[in-house]
Formats: structure tokens, sequence, C-alpha cells
């Protein structure tokens, strides 16, 4: 059996898994497409060598990801999502039934090409008539918006090449720009077992533009670290409470997978503090 070898920008550890079937393989004009069959996890989607999704396991981040925030609301109508283009976040976001609009702003229209085919009980809302999709550069499209956005979601690749346009101060302060006053932002923001320096920095550059930031955490099996962490930003709304009663159909999220989820106080301060010791 032939072997796929993750090459993770940041881990210390490389993963290795069996792949019965290269389903497809091709390079748009920003990254390298693979699928591939694994026995345990079934389809994966890799992106210049680095594991996006696998279908056994994709509902843990994709839920997390977008849930939390959209319970934080109380009524979230306008979205944008930027990236996931394999559609996991578009499809969690749509269950929520006061969302009438949702931009998906994928920079790589292959990808979302690739998991209409591979993945269909992933992509299967991408096509659905409040979503419009926009295929550009994700901190491009939020420049100059009108604060009418109530979610923006980023679900990026790792914060290498061209996703990094997706975590500077400016890109920052264009989300701010766009949320209304009850706004939140999310974003992946890498493990704390490995990445611990870029949690912190991008918790730092989050808290020179936004007056309220905030970290939670979820397992995430095929993520290098594994102890995933998403930050989440707002004008002041808080995102550990939920202003929503939670009816949705989900697998891991729940009530109270949002109330243990984010990192407690002492531990936070310590993190930020740099000093959590490992
Ligand atoms: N859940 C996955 C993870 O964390 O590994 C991410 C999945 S999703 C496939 C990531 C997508 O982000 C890719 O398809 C990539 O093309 C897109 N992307 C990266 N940078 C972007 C940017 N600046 N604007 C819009 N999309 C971007």
């Amino acid at each position: 059996m032939i072997r796929f070898y993750e090459r993770d920008p940041y881990a210390p550890i490389q993963y290795s898994y069996e792949v019965e079937n290269i389903l497809y393989k091709g390079k748009s004009k920003f990254q390298e497409i693979i699928v591939v069959q694994n026995p345990h996890f079934g389809r994966m989607l890799i992106l210049d060598g680095v594991v996006q999704i696998t279908e056994r396991d994709e509902f843990f981040y994709h839920e997390m990801l977008t849930h939390v925030v959209l319970h934080a609301h109380p009524a979230p109508k306008n979205v944008i999502i930027i990236g996931g283009g394999d559609g996991g976040a578009v499809r969690e976001v749509l269950k929520h039934k006061t969302v009438e609009k949702v931009y998906f702003v994928e920079i790589d229209e292959e990808v979302i090409n690739v998991s209409r085919k591979f993945f269909p009980k992933v992509a299967c809302d991408v096509d659905d008539p409040r979503v419009e999709i926009k295929c550009m550069d994700g901190a491009e499209f939020l420049k100059g918006r009108d604060a009418d956005i109530d979610v923006v979601i980023v679900d990026s690749t790792d914060i290498v090449g061209f996703a990094t346009s997706l975590f500077t101060e400016e890109f920052f302060t264009s989300v701010k720009n766009c949320l209304s006053r009850d706004g939140f932002y999310v974003t992946l923001s890498e493990s704390l077992h490995f990445h611990k320096e870029i949690v912190i920095e991008v918790q730092e550059t989050m808290k020179k533009i936004f007056p309220l930031v905030d970290i939670y955490t979820a397992p995430i099996a095929t993520y290098a670290g594994n102890w995933w962490t998403f930050s989440v930003a707002s004008k002041g709304a808080l995102p550990r409470e939920m202003r929503q009663k939670f009816s949705i159909n989900t697998k891991y999220y729940s009530d109270e997978i949002h109330q243990h989820a984010f990192l407690p106080n002492k531990m936070y301060e310590k993190l930020m503090k740099r000093k959590l010791e490992w």
C-alpha cells in the first residue's frame, strides 16, 4: 500500500496516511489538489501536501468553526465565509434559519469544483440560492464594504502563502469595518501544542484592532497538533454567551460544548503572557 506523508508547514512531526486509491491529482493556478481514499478517514482533501478535510471527521472542525459565533449572535442574517472551498462551512451556516445571505469567497475555484465532485456530502449546499460564490482573495473582497455583516468566518489554509493576507492588521481592520454592532469574526489559529507562538501572534494582532478578543478550542484528529484553536473577535458582544437556543442538528457542537470550548480565563491570561510552559 502506498502512503502519503503530510508536509505541514509548522509541524515538528510528520503524519503518514495509508492510501488505498488516488482519486484525483491536479494543479490549479494556486495550489496542488489531491483527493485520496484512506481506510480509516475515507476520502481526504489535500492541498499543497497538507490535509484539509477528511470525510470521517470534517464535522468537528466545520461545526466548531461556525456554530459558536452563530449562536453567540442573536439573529445572524448576512455571513461571509472566506476560504472553505470544500463547502463544509457553508453547509453548517445554512442550518441557521435566520441566515439570508452567504458570500462564499474562495480564491481557488478548482477546490470548489473538486469538492462538488468528490465530497458531495460536504459541498452539498454551495449552490443554494442564498449563497453567492466569489472566486477572489478574501482580503480584497472585504475592502470598503458596508457594516452590514453579522458574521465573518475565515476557513483558510495554514498561515502561509496567499492565506497570509487574512492575518494582517489591515485585514482585521476591514473585518471590523464590515461587522454590524452585534457582529462576530472567527478564524482558525493553529494548534496550542505545536504553534503556541503563532496563536499568540494572531491574538495580539487581533487585539490591536478589536475591542473584544477570545479563544476556544476543539479536538481535530487530522490537523497537526490536534488541539486546534479558533480566535474570535467582536465590537463588544460576548462570544461565550449564547444568545440563541441550540436547536440545530449537529454531531459534536452543542450548548454544553459551547460553554466548555473556551479557554479557561486563567489559562488564557497565562498564554498571552507567554507563561504556558510546554
Ligand atoms: N479546514 C481546512 C483547514 O483548516 O485545513 C481549510 C479548508 S478550505 C479547503 C481552505 C481554503 O482556503 C482553500 O481552498 C484555499 O484556496 C482558501 N484560501 C486560502 N487563502 C485564501 C484567501 N486569501 N482568500 C480566499 N480563499 C483563500
